[in-house]
């Protein structure tokens, strides 16, 4: 067979490393000149740098064992495991480490961060009637977090450690959508309810859990606080929760492409795909020595929702309406490295709240603080991000007013001056839909799009299995073996 894969991010690279002793005749194509998509390392003085994603979840083992069976074991580092900050109401804070993705159980890891009626509703959450929750159902995170604990938690904690993953506000993204583990818990509540068993034997109980369940059964301190039980349980000494490469993601993509054995054309945008009788043909796609496109038996779309919505118009159109509806979160990265790091906090970095009016950017990466491997380049490394959805500073702004943004934001939140300590080397790069919004339609929105493909088509990438590189590389290799 001859397959081809549109798009040389990681998920496509993924599925052509997958397909590579197939015996079937692999064809990339990628739109840029360069292979990554989203992972990026640029070539800094001192070492290679990632612009794009630079860290994965290390708790995903079946990532740790797919980089050691490519051979880069080695490669994978460990952070320092210096805590972050968090900036709001014009003053630095330490993040909290309980709770679920800064939803607590209680107010007392969070009581720095929020006023005293917050801290109230968040502890007497328990005590209000509960909520309705159908199991496999999804609901938006800032709305369920606003309605229980009222808006400072969702502004000063959720949507400052959501947006640093999704580039979105917690009021753009849904529970199971990007906090399983908490959509799981209500699932288990709502199912196992109080009353298990309960009616046949003691009939007077069973009826004052009639009457709790019509309050609506599921309170979210309990569900927090049944994950926090549950972690606690968990063995410890797994080493880090995150690993980077030491040389940066290109260890990675560029090992990939090579034993891949596929063939890979970069500056090849695909723009239209058509079925004929034999297969598919690309517009932009590659010819044969008789100058006739060259047909296809399967295609893997490796490409962000809206482009893949584009290109199945002509294959499968129900399947291309339905993910019309999925959009992405535009967003700026602006490195930093300085010659001296003296008066950089010594954290992992910082989140900016929503709402903070008086700096644009929503968060740093003490890039030398977070990762020994980086501070032993000397000096200070610092990575600011801008851009959430539905916000348009990282399409607008000038790359001279970002880099100004980025300084200013830096000594106003932390008193440190880059432009005194020495600004050395600067790299701004802008992610144009960096990240697909995992909003609470959008698991049922993919697993459409999923029922209407064709078989001979398959989709992989961000927007499919969860945006974390060990999801879209889990989900890269099952649907490349899928089609096969
Ligand atoms: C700023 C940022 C930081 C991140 N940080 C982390 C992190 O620290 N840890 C983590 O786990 N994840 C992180 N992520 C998420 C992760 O990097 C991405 O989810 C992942 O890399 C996406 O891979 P992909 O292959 O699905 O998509 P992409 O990387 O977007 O690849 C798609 C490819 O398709 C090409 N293409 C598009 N249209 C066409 C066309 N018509 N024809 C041919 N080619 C086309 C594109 O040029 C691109 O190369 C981050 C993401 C961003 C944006």
């Amino acid at each position: 067979m001859r397959i081809a894969i549109i798009g040389a991010g990681l998920a496509g690279l993924t599925a052509a490393y997958e397909l590579r002793d197939s015996g079937h005749e692999v064809d990339v194509y990628e739109a840029t000149d360069r292979l990554g998509g989203k992972l990026f390392t640029v070539p800094f003085e001192v070492g290679p740098t990632d612009m794009g994603a630079e860290a994965f979840m290390a708790r995903r083992t079946d990532a740790v064992e797919f980089f050691t069976e490519l051979g880069l074991a080695d490669s994978l580092v460990e952070p320092s495991g210096l805590g972050s900050l968090v900036y709001v109401d014009g003053r630095t804070e330490p993040l909290p480490r309980a709770g679920i993705m800064g939803i607590p159980a209680t107010s007392e890891p969070v009581k720095h961060l929020v006023s005293a009626e917050s801290a109230m509703l968040i502890d007497g959450e328990g005590e209000q009637p509960g909520f309705e929750w159908e199991p496999g159902q999804d609901m938006n995170v800032g709305q369920l977090v606003r309605e229980r604990y009222g808006d400072e938690v969702v502004d000063n904690i959720v949507t400052s450690l959501l947006g640093g993953v999704y580039s979105c506000a917690a009021d753009d993204l849904g529970v199971r959508a990007t906090i399983p583990q908490l959509a799981a818990e209500f699932d288990r509540m709502a199912a196992d309810g109080p009353n298990l068993g309960v009616r046949a034997t003691i009939p007077q109980l069973a009826a004052e859990f009639d009457r709790m369940a019509a309050d609506g059964p599921i309170h979210l301190s309990t569900a927090v606080a049944n994950l926090e039980r549950a972690r606690k349980e968990l063995p410890t000494g797994q080493g880090a929760v995150f690993n980077a490469f030491r040389e940066g993601y290109q260890e990675l993509y560029e090992l990939l492409a090579e034993k891949s054995g596929a063939d890979i054309y970069v500056d090849a945008f695909i723009s239209q795909i058509a079925r004929h009788a034999g297969g598919f043909t690309f517009k932009g796609g590659e010819r044969d020595e008789d100058g006739k496109d060259i047909v296809y038996d399967r295609v893997i779309l490796a490409v962000p929702a809206p482009t893949a919505s584009l290109l199945l118009k002509g294959v499968a159109p129900e399947a291309s309406s339905s993910l019309s509806s999925v959009k992405l979160a535009n967003s700026a990265v602006v490195g930093m490295r300085f010659a001296t790091d003296e008066g950089l906090p010594q954290n992992s970095g910082i989140l900016v709240a929503a709402g903070e009016e008086s700096v644009r950017a929503k968060a740093f990466t003490f890039s030398s603080r977070k990762w020994p491997h980086l501070a032993e380049r000397g000096g200070a490394l610092v990575r600011a991000s801008f851009g959430r959805f539905g916000d348009d500073v990282a399409l607008r702004a000038s790359e001279d007013d970002l880099v100004d943004w980025a300084l200013d934001d830096l000594q106003t939140i932390t008193g440190f001056d880059g432009r005194a300590a020495g600004l050395e080397e600067i790299y701004v790069q802008r992610w144009f839909g960096g990240l697909p919004r995992y909003d609470e339609t959008h698991l049922a929105t993919v697993q459409d799009v999923l029922s209407k493909l064709p078989e001979d088509v398959a989709v992989v990438g961000a927007w499919v299995g969860g945006v974390g590189v060990p999801a879209v590389i889990a989900q890269a290799r099952v649907a490349a073996q899928g089609l096969v």
